[in-house]
C-alpha cells in the first residue's frame, strides 16, 4: 500500500491519512460489527454511487445498526473525498463500524462510525494476468447458507473465509479461489462474481447466498443489450469442465477473464472481450447511452 498522504473523511471531518485511527477496543474490530463498500470513480464520476450507498446503509441495518448519515450526505462525502484527494480515477472505500464505548457481544449503545478513503487502484489483478486470464483454485471453505449469516450484507465478518481462501490459493500459485456454497454449488470468487460461457450463452450462479454484485447486474444488462442470453441457475462443480470461457466481475476486478480453474482451462474469447469493452465504455461518464443500457 503506497498511499500514505492525503486525507480521509472520518465521522464528518477530514483527518490526515496517517492519523485516521480507531480505538483498539472498537467493537467492529473484535466482533466483526463492520460493513463496507468498494466503489470506483471514472473520469471524475463515481459509478453507481447511489446503489453503493444504499447497499452500505442496508448492510448496516442487517447487522442491526443505522449509519448516522443520510444517503445524500454519504454521496456528498464521497465526492468531497475524491475532490480533496484530487482524484478522478480512483477506488473508494467507505467503512462503518461499532465503536468502543462498551466491550462485549452486546454493544447496543456504541457509536456508529463512518470513514471514507479514496486512492488510486488501477487494476485489482495484475494487468498482464488480466489480459491472459487469471487462475483460480477451488476453495476449501464454502459460502454459508442464508440461515447462517446475513449474506446480502457487505460485512467485514463474511470476508474472513475469503481472505483464508485467497491466501491458500496464492500459496499454491493461483491468483484467487472459486468458492462453492454450503450445498456444494458453484458460488463466487473471494471478491468477485463468476460467469461461464457455453454455446454463445452466459451462465451464472443464482445469487441466493452471496452478493448480487452491482458489477454483476451491470454486466448482465450489457450482455442482454448485445442479444446474448444470460441464464441464472444452479451450477455444479462437475459442469466446470464443460464451459468454454469464464470470467469474474466486481467493482475492483471489473470484467476479468479466467484462464483456469484448478486444472480446467478456458479461452479468453470474443464474448468476454466484448463485455470488457462494453463495461469500460459504460463506466465512463461520457457514455450516457450505455449507462442507460446498464440500468
Ligand atoms: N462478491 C464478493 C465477495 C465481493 O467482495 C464483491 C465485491 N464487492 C462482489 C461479489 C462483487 O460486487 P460488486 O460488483 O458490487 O463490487
Amino acid at each position: 500500500f503506497d498511499q500514505l498522504s492525503g486525507d480521509i473523511w472520518y465521522d464528518g471531518t477530514f483527518v490526515p491519512w496517517s492519523d485516521a485511527k480507531l480505538h483498539i477496543l472498537s467493537h467492529g474490530l473484535h466482533y466483526g460489527s463492520s460493513v463496507f463498500e468498494g466503489e470506483r470513480a471514472y473520469g471524475g464520476r463515481i459509478f453507481k454511487s447511489e446503489a453503493h450507498t444504499e447497499r452500505l446503509l442496508e448492510s448496516g441495518r442487517m447487522l442491526g445498526f443505522e449509519i448516522p448519515w443520510t444517503a445524500d450526505q454519504i454521496n456528498a462525502a464521497k465526492e468531497e473525498t475524491l475532490a480533496r484527494m484530487q482524484l478522478t480515477d480512483a477506488y473508494i472505500r467507505p467503512v462503518a463500524w461499532r465503536g468502543s464505548e462498551m466491550m462485549g457481544i452486546s454493544a447496543q449503545k456504541n457509536t456508529i462510525h463512518l470513514a471514507i478513503a479514496a486512492w488510486e487502484w488501477p487494476s485489482y489483478f495484475k494487468p498482464e494476468e488480466r489480459l491472459k486470464g487469471i487462475r483460480l483454485d477451488l476453495a476449501e471453505y464454502r459460502r454459508p447458507d442464508p440461515q447462517t449469516a446475513p449474506y446480502k450484507a457487505k460485512a467485514a465478518g463474511l470476508y474472513m473465509i475469503c481472505t483464508i481462501s485467497k491466501h491458500a490459493a496464492e500459496s499454491k500459485g493461483y491468483t484467487d479461489a472459486l468458492m462453492l456454497d454450503w450445498r456444494g454449488h458453484v458460488a463466487e470468487a473471494t471478491g468477485a462474481n463468476v460467469f461461464f460461457i457455453k454455446d454463445g450463452a452466459i451462465h451464472t450462479p443464482t445469487p441466493d447466498c452471496f452478493l448480487n454484485g452491482i458489477t454483476r447486474q451491470t454486466v448482465m444488462d450489457l450482455a442482454r443489450a448485445r442479444g446474448i442470453e444470460v441464464i441464472e441457475r444452479t451450477i455444479l462443480p462437475e459442469e466446470l469442465s464443460g464451459f468454454e470461457q469464464c470470467f469474474v466481475t466486481g467493482t475492483a476486478a471489473e470484467v476479468t477473464p479466467v484462464s483456469e480453474i484448478n486444472g480446467t482451462t478456458y479461452q479468453v474469447g470474443e464474448i468476454i472481450k466484448t463485455l470488457m469493452e462494453d463495461y469500460d465504455a459504460a463506466v465512463r461518464p461520457e457514455a450516457p447511452a450505455l449507462q442507460a443500457a446498464a440500468g
